[in-house]
């Protein structure tokens, strides 16, 4: 599972730049030589990067993409595990000192789906993907999973149908000023629009009894471009399987906070509260067609339309529906493999990370990343043999069991979770590769360093720097004059929040290790995401189909490994971190204002009665509820703590930027170690032992997603999430504590820049 460049993702990331280019922080200033290096070590690192990146072979991940996605290989399955013990052995041949950590988690798989119209008329829906004879591995029915939504809880459930577009919570208020309830119904949501699993949550918490979910070919069918074979958008018996699970806390939903050893405490299946409360199944729009086309009752909202020649009615009925789910609650052995190339100190590890489980054959998802991923290993084995040893300790990790929850990297981390809090200095995740650019993910704490690597790779397309392809692009995207100027005066590429989705979450959310997340794309010819058609003969036709942006990105994360394996110092660069910090306060500030704004327009209009004068007698709506004015809240102390930490920054910067135009004085090495261990913590800092007010799993106050949105990132999320459920008061509790966090960053800086002006000025 991952972010899939869609046009929605486009747009989401253009309103992410957009929100945080509204001030611009001096970037650091350019130099010769790289963050984090003396000049003499820049120039020996950049020979060694330089022959890393012309050895990468798009032949070779290529070469990988085939063997790996050959067979249906989701977790539990034969060639999962034989997928893992060919990459245990590749990773041994080239060097790697590797293994294989076993976990055992509950993974259902399906034992019984049905959808069927009852009335007005009969049909069975298929939940099939049919055989595709131009497709060769399409054949493979009997090794594929099933079209499903993993932990869905059994249910077996009749009633009328209601049309609840995307499924997400301001749906339910269009559905309550349409007058129409879904309690005791079953509804039926397209795709998009938020992740999967809020779908069957949300119409839970309104009571609804069961969920469909669909692919409506507007999101990601013929409504974008020719459909598979002919093209590469998703065909009309295409089904998008994935995982519904809650979003409390990733990982196997028995042993919650711990890994799943052998002899983990594990709770009841009946006691894991990250299985949904009401059934739900994934089907294709040829399935969805008969039971929206049953529908009556309103005409849709103009806005919930999708691109099936009828038209959308909301419901509920006459439509009756019958679902039934049943699955196989079996535990499986999931098997991460873990390979390492010793540094000339074991004290200090950066660690690479991509999944190799799919829903079935799964050539982009994840086995695009996962090629990358051992091409990178490949080459750092034979640099090895000529003579180069990183200074850190380089983990790279094939995890398992991502799709149904981030099992394999979650219990991992939970595992190893003190050594990792005592060594990791950052992770870097990939997963789905395509092609296009590069918009890096992550904690901003790593923005310059990443984007002076992003200067060092050629797009392989175009010809020009990743770093001012995506730049470019950004401007291109931004949503006025003032976001481009703002953009122009940048020379770094801004790192987004990263929420959930894809295998950081451990390391961001839990352990507090900085992150990077990259991945190229935007300029795909279709998706078959979680689909059977996510296969090599797909991805050889209409994706990367010569592997060069494969090759990208090798190159891109294996140079950001060798950097900072091999920097003198730790290259992270805080300024852009407070810049991004200082940013989602403001957000905060304008979300409360907004909703003041919103709600005491909306008591208004219900005084003036306005909404009872533009109802249709013949189609008539319900006014919205009268709502509280959201009283104002206290900022005061997060905004004073966010100063502290731009003053810190600031100084840090400073110093790093002296240090680095100066020549980089050499620094004795035992100082070098007591500020590298300075930057070690600091990023431990943003966490609070106690985790989010009702998600304890989660622990870092700044870094985090939502409840409501799954993939998306909420930053400050202990603060914004009561916001966005009304709870003013509540919410404004939080602050306080999410300041002394902030606090407690900016004095970590502050300890490492003295620590690095002391060695610094012994050196004058
Ligand atoms: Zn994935």
């Amino acid at each position: 599972m991952t972010l899939r460049w869609t046009c929605c993702s486009l747009l989401a990331i253009t309103q992410v730049l957009a929100a945080q280019s509204e001030e611009t922080a001096p970037p650091t200033e350019p130099s010769s030589h790289l963050l984090g290096y003396s000049a003499q070590a820049s120039q020996t690192q950049k020979d060694w990067e330089k022959k890393f990146r012309d050895s990468i072979a798009p032949d070779s991940i290529r070469e990988n993409m085939r063997r790996l996605s050959a067979r249906p290989h989701h977790v539990g399955s034969p060639y999962d595990k034989d997928n893992a013990e060919w990459i245990l052995s590749r990773f041994k041949e080239w060097g790697f000192d590797a293994r294989i950590e076993t976990f055992n988690v509950l993974f259902p798989t399906p034992k019984e789906r049905i959808v069927e119209l009852l009335e007005p008329t009969k049909f069975r829906a298929t939940l099939q993907e049919p055989v595709l004879p131009s497709d060769p591995t399409s054949n493979q029915t009997a090794e594929q999973l099933p079209t499903y939504n993993a932990y869905s809880i059994d249910g077996d459930v009749t009633a009328p149908l209601v049309y609840v577009n995307y499924g997400n919570r301001e749906d339910y208020e269009q559905l309550d000023r349409l007058g129409i309830s879904v309690k005791g119904a079953i509804v039926i949501a397209r795709y998009g629009g938020g992740w999967r699993g809020i779908k069957p949550k949300v119409a839970g918490e309104h009571g609804a009894i069961g969920c469909i979910i669909y692919s409506d070919p507007k999101g990601d069918g013929y409504y974008n471009g020719d459909d598979y074979p002919s093209g590469g958008w998703r065909p009309r018996f295409g089904v998008q399987r994935g995982s519904v699970m809650d979003t409390d806390y990733p990982g196997d939903p028995l042993t919650p906070g711990v890994g799943a050893t052998a002899d983990a405490k594990r709770l009841a299946v009946k006691d894991a509260k990250t299985i949904t409360k009401i059934p739900v199944l994934p089907i294709s729009y040829a399935d969805a067609l008969p039971l929206l086309s049953a529908l009556k009752g309103p005409v849709a909202p103009t806005d919930w339309r999708g691109g099936l020649a009828i038209t959308y009615h909301v419901g509920p009925g006459p439509a009756k529906v019958h679902l039934k789910v049943a699955s196989n609650w079996d535990m499986k052995p999931i098997h991460d493999v873990i390979a390492t190339l010793y540094g000339s100190s074991d004290d200090q590890w950066v660690l690479r990370g991509n999944h190799y489980d799919a829903w079935v054959n799964g050539a982009e998802d994840p086995i695009s990343g996962q090629s990358a991923l051992l091409e990178e290993a490949r080459v750092l084995g034979e640099l090895h043999k000529q003579g180069w040893t990183p200074k850190r300790s380089v983990i790279y990790c094939a995890w398992d069991g991502e799709e149904p929850g981030l099992l394999g990297s979650v219990e991992w981390v939970e595992t190893h979770l003190e050594e990792l809090q005592k060594h990791a200095v950052a992770y870097i995740n990939s997963d789905s590769n395509d092609r296009g650019f590069m918009y890096p993910g992550g904690t901003q704490d790593l923005q310059s360093f990443v984007s002076g690597v992003a200067q060092d790779i050629q797009d392989p397309e175009t010809k020009m720097s990743v770093f001012q392809r995506s730049h470019l692009s950004s401007i291109a995207q931004a949503k006025d004059g003032d976001e481009r100027k703002d953009l122009r005066k940048r020379n770094d590429l801004i790192v987004t929040a990263l929420g959930d989705g894809s295998d950081f979450t451990a390391f961001q959310d839990l352990a507090g290790i900085s992150t990077l997340s990259i991945e190229f794309g935007g300029e795909d010819d279709g998706t078959q995401y979680h689909s059977i058609y996510d296969d090599f003969y797909w991805y050889t036709h209409f994706v990367d189909t010569d592997f060069v942006y494969g090759r990208a990105l090798a190159q891109t994360i294996g140079t950001a490994m060798m950097r900072l394996a091999d920097a003198d110092l730790i290259p992270f660069d805080y300024s852009p971190q407070a810049e991004a910090i200082g940013k989602y306060e403001t957000e905060l500030e304008k979300l409360l204002k907004d909703k003041q704004d919103e709600f005491a327009e909306q008591n208004l209009q219900l005084q003036e009665g306005v909404f009872t004068a533009t109802s249709d007698p013949r189609r008539p709506t319900i006014p919205p509820p009268v709502e509280t004015v959201p009283p104002y809240m206290n900022f005061a102390p997060m905004k004073n703590a966010i100063e502290l930490l731009k003053k810190s920054s600031q100084r840090y910067s400073k110093i790093l930027a002296a240090w680095r135009t100066k020549g980089s004085p050499a620094i004795s090495p035992q100082a070098l170690d007591t500020v590298n261990a300075d930057l070690l913590r600091v990023p431990r800092l943003f966490l609070n032992e106690k985790g989010l007010p009702e998600r304890p799993w989660f622990k870092n106050q700044i870094y985090a997603p939502g409840a409501y949105t799954g993939y998306g990132a909420k930053p400050i999320a202990a603060v914004r999430e009561y916001m966005d459920a009304k709870k003013w008061k509540e919410a404004d509790t939080q602050i306080p504590q999410v300041a002394q966090v902030i606090e407690n960053v900016a004095a970590g800086i502050d300890r490492a820049a003295t620590d690095l002006e002391n060695s610094f000025s012994r050196q004058q």
